[in-house]
């Protein structure tokens, strides 16, 4: 059964597409537990290391509104819990990752470290040691992914901030290079990082997720205005789905749509993902009777009508705390 949502002001009927095409299969949990915690460092059963030294705290991560797939148009559902995490590249300035840089590497990292401190831009920073700092506590939120939209077989989130934790890896996408990649290092600490976060918050491996394969520009409903991880995200070697290979919930479930810019920063595998996109929004729009455009018009509505009661509420949070 396809199941549809009403929208407000009209006599239309639409159906939302429920065809989301998961790359996630049985979510599976490895127990980690914690074994020492000193004020300035967390050891973990498997391996995990936290260094606490740079943590900050941020704006508590207040209840946030999801949207049910199947019935966009109903009250959203309120949650507080991390539901997901969102990995990032610092994009900072990097020096050869050889024994010669020692002090060059550390220099660089350290001002990292302080500016993502600052900015409350994450929750996690691993340095190109492999080094794990936490730096929003998992209590709060961060300031990593503010226009963003993805979805799980069940509900949509809209502005990740909320409901993602942030993890960013020290690297930058090198001219000529297309894709960022990781050292070995990097690879294995997100590796037991995303282990105990996924463990302790129950965290789905779809819910694992790029920030390119989020980002959104509302100004223009173009997917992509971050184009971090666009591709070569090593989600095997972290225990995880390629979910590359997952339709971007913001095409399929609002209506965004993609530009040569975005395509040419991306990897192969994403390409997957789009065309499995655009293939259900034309059979969406084709059991509508709809020509696409207007298909994808009634969907961008629905995404400006959430994101004008998410201002509007914001707007009125912050006339109550001043
Ligand atoms: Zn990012």
């Amino acid at each position: 059964m396809i199941p549809g949502y009403k929208l407000a002001n009209t006599k239309e009927r639409v159906f939302l597409p429920m065809t989301h095409v998961s790359a996630a299969g049985i979510d599976i949990f490895t127990n980690v537990w914690l074994v020492d915690k000193t004020q300035d460092f967390e050891t973990y059963s498997n391996g995990l290391r936290i260094d606490n030294r740079y943590a900050v705290p941020n704006e508590p991560r207040v209840p946030y509104p999801v949207y049910q797939r199947a019935a966009i148009d109903g009250q959203p559902e309120w949650r507080s819990q991390a539901a997901g995490i969102v990995f990032h590249t610092t994009e900072s300035d990097q020096a050869a990752f050889e024994a010669g840089q020692i002090r060059n590497l550390k220099r660089i990292g350290e001002d990292v470290l302080r500016f993502v401190k600052r900015n409350h831009c994450y929750h996690f920073l691993i340095d190109r040691f492999g080094q794990v700092f936490r730096v929003v506590q998992e209590s709060d939120i961060a300031n990593h992914s503010g226009s963003s939209v993805w979805a799980d077989d069940r509900v949509i989130y809209v502005n990740l901030n909320a409901s993602f934790f942030g993890i960013a890896f020290e690297t930058q996408t090198q001219k000529g290079q297309d894709l960022a990649s990781a050292t070995a290092a990097q690879v294995h600490a997100a590796r037991v990082l995303t282990q105990m976060l996924r463990n302790k918050y129950r965290i789905q491996a779809a819910n694992c997720v790029t920030h390119a394969q989020v980002s959104v520009n509302p100004s223009n409903m173009l997917v992509g205005y971050h184009t971090d991880w666009a591709g070569n995200f090593p989600f095997l070697e972290l225990g995880l789905n390629d979910n590359y290979t997952a339709p971007p919930a913001a095409i399929v479930a609002f209506g965004f749509d993609y530009d040569p810019t975005f395509v040419h920063a991306t990897g192969a595998r994403i390409w997957q993902g789009l065309s499995l996109a655009e293939d259900q929004i034309r059979s969406q729009a084709a059991a509508q009777g709809l020509p696409v455009q207007q298909y994808r018009s009634i969907l961008q509505k629905k995404y400006k009508e959430i994101i004008a009661t998410l201002k509007a509420s914001a707007a009125k949070e912050n006339s109550h705390a001043t």
